[in-house]
Protein backbone atom coordinates (compact mmCIF):
# COMPACT_ATOMS: atom_id res chain seq x y z
CA UNK A 1 0.00 0.00 0.00
CA UNK A 2 1.28 3.36 -0.39
CA UNK A 3 1.92 6.10 1.53
CA UNK A 4 1.55 9.69 1.61
CA UNK A 5 1.56 12.81 3.42
CA UNK A 6 -1.85 15.11 3.71
CA UNK A 7 -0.85 18.25 1.90
CA UNK A 8 -2.41 20.61 4.61
CA UNK A 9 -0.81 18.84 8.33
CA UNK A 10 1.15 16.17 6.75
CA UNK A 11 -0.34 13.22 8.16
CA UNK A 12 0.40 9.86 6.76
CA UNK A 13 -2.72 8.84 4.39
CA UNK A 14 -3.07 5.38 3.37
CA UNK A 15 -5.41 4.05 0.72
CA UNK A 16 -6.31 5.62 -2.50
CA UNK A 17 -3.05 6.67 -4.59
CA UNK A 18 -5.15 10.12 -5.44
CA UNK A 19 -5.94 11.14 -2.15
CA UNK A 20 -4.21 14.22 -0.98
CA UNK A 21 -6.00 14.97 2.31
CA UNK A 22 -6.23 13.36 5.14
CA UNK A 23 -9.84 14.48 5.76
CA UNK A 24 -12.59 16.99 4.21
CA UNK A 25 -11.53 19.14 6.35
CA UNK A 26 -7.48 19.13 5.32
CA UNK A 27 -9.23 19.26 1.58
CA UNK A 28 -11.48 22.38 2.45
CA UNK A 29 -8.61 24.43 4.89
CA UNK A 30 -5.57 23.67 2.00
CA UNK A 31 -8.04 25.17 -0.42
CA UNK A 32 -9.54 27.99 1.20
CA UNK A 33 -5.60 29.01 1.80
CA UNK A 34 -4.48 28.98 -2.01
CA UNK A 35 -7.82 30.89 -2.99
CA UNK A 36 -6.90 33.45 -0.60
CA UNK A 37 -3.26 33.47 -1.52
CA UNK A 38 -4.61 34.17 -5.59
CA UNK A 39 -7.16 36.68 -4.27
CA UNK A 40 -4.50 38.61 -2.49
CA UNK A 41 -2.29 38.45 -5.38
CA UNK A 42 -4.59 39.47 -7.90
CA UNK A 43 -5.72 42.33 -5.53
CA UNK A 44 -2.12 43.57 -4.67
CA UNK A 45 -1.68 43.96 -8.66
CA UNK A 46 -4.67 45.98 -8.90
CA UNK A 47 -3.73 48.46 -6.50
CA UNK A 48 -0.52 48.87 -8.33
CA UNK A 49 -2.40 49.44 -11.45
CA UNK A 50 -4.80 51.36 -9.84
CA UNK A 51 -2.09 53.69 -8.12
CA UNK A 52 -0.10 53.79 -11.22
CA UNK A 53 -2.88 55.45 -13.21
CA UNK A 54 -3.72 58.04 -10.09
CA UNK A 55 -0.21 58.86 -10.83
CA UNK A 56 -0.41 59.54 -14.51
CA UNK A 57 -4.01 61.21 -14.21
CA UNK A 58 -2.45 63.58 -11.84
CA UNK A 59 0.37 64.28 -13.32
CA UNK A 60 -1.14 65.17 -16.94
CA UNK A 61 -4.33 67.14 -16.08
CA UNK A 62 -4.31 68.75 -19.20
CA UNK A 63 -4.20 64.86 -21.10
CA UNK A 64 -0.69 65.27 -22.36
CA UNK A 65 2.60 66.83 -21.50
CA UNK A 66 6.00 66.19 -20.37
CA UNK A 67 7.39 64.95 -16.67
CA UNK A 68 10.13 63.65 -15.28
CA UNK A 69 11.36 60.31 -14.21
CA UNK A 70 11.85 62.08 -10.35
CA UNK A 71 7.97 62.82 -10.57
CA UNK A 72 6.92 59.62 -11.01
CA UNK A 73 9.03 57.42 -8.83
CA UNK A 74 8.62 59.98 -5.78
CA UNK A 75 4.84 59.15 -6.48
CA UNK A 76 5.44 55.90 -5.91
CA UNK A 77 5.01 55.01 -9.70
CA UNK A 78 5.80 51.29 -10.50
CA UNK A 79 7.30 50.54 -14.27
CA UNK A 80 6.58 47.11 -13.97
CA UNK A 81 3.15 47.34 -14.36
CA UNK A 82 1.08 48.51 -17.15
CA UNK A 83 -2.18 46.94 -18.89
CA UNK A 84 -1.06 47.28 -22.42
CA UNK A 85 1.22 48.59 -25.25
CA UNK A 86 0.78 50.23 -28.24
CA UNK A 87 3.44 50.76 -31.04
CA UNK A 88 2.79 53.20 -33.71
CA UNK A 89 3.56 52.26 -37.09
CA UNK A 90 6.78 54.30 -37.03
CA UNK A 91 7.94 51.73 -33.79
CA UNK A 92 7.24 54.25 -31.09
CA UNK A 93 6.12 52.48 -27.93
CA UNK A 94 3.19 53.91 -25.25
CA UNK A 95 2.69 52.01 -22.60
CA UNK A 96 -1.02 52.29 -21.15
CA UNK A 97 -2.48 52.15 -17.74
CA UNK A 98 -5.71 51.81 -18.78
CA UNK A 99 -6.38 54.87 -20.52
CA UNK A 100 -3.39 56.59 -19.00
CA UNK A 101 -0.69 56.28 -21.74
CA UNK A 102 3.30 57.46 -21.44
CA UNK A 103 6.25 57.33 -23.75
CA UNK A 104 9.97 57.58 -22.53
CA UNK A 105 11.47 60.38 -24.46
CA UNK A 106 14.95 59.78 -22.74
CA UNK A 107 16.51 58.63 -19.40
CA UNK A 108 14.68 61.59 -17.70
CA UNK A 109 11.66 62.58 -19.54
CA UNK A 110 8.29 60.77 -20.42
CA UNK A 111 5.83 61.94 -22.73
CA UNK A 112 1.89 61.29 -21.50
CA UNK A 113 -1.09 61.00 -22.98
CA UNK A 114 -4.57 60.17 -22.44
CA UNK A 115 -6.49 57.99 -25.00
CA UNK A 116 -10.31 57.92 -24.80
CA UNK A 117 -11.21 54.99 -26.64
CA UNK A 118 -10.25 51.45 -26.17
CA UNK A 119 -7.66 49.82 -28.24
CA UNK A 120 -6.49 46.20 -28.47
ZN1 LIG B 1 -4.69 16.38 7.07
Amino acid sequence: MEEKACLECGVTIYGRSDKKFCSDNCRNMYNYRQNRTEINLVRQINQTLKRNRNILKDLNPKGKGKVHRYDLLQRGFNFNYFTNEYRTRKGTLYRFVYDQGYLQLDEEYFYLVERQEYVD
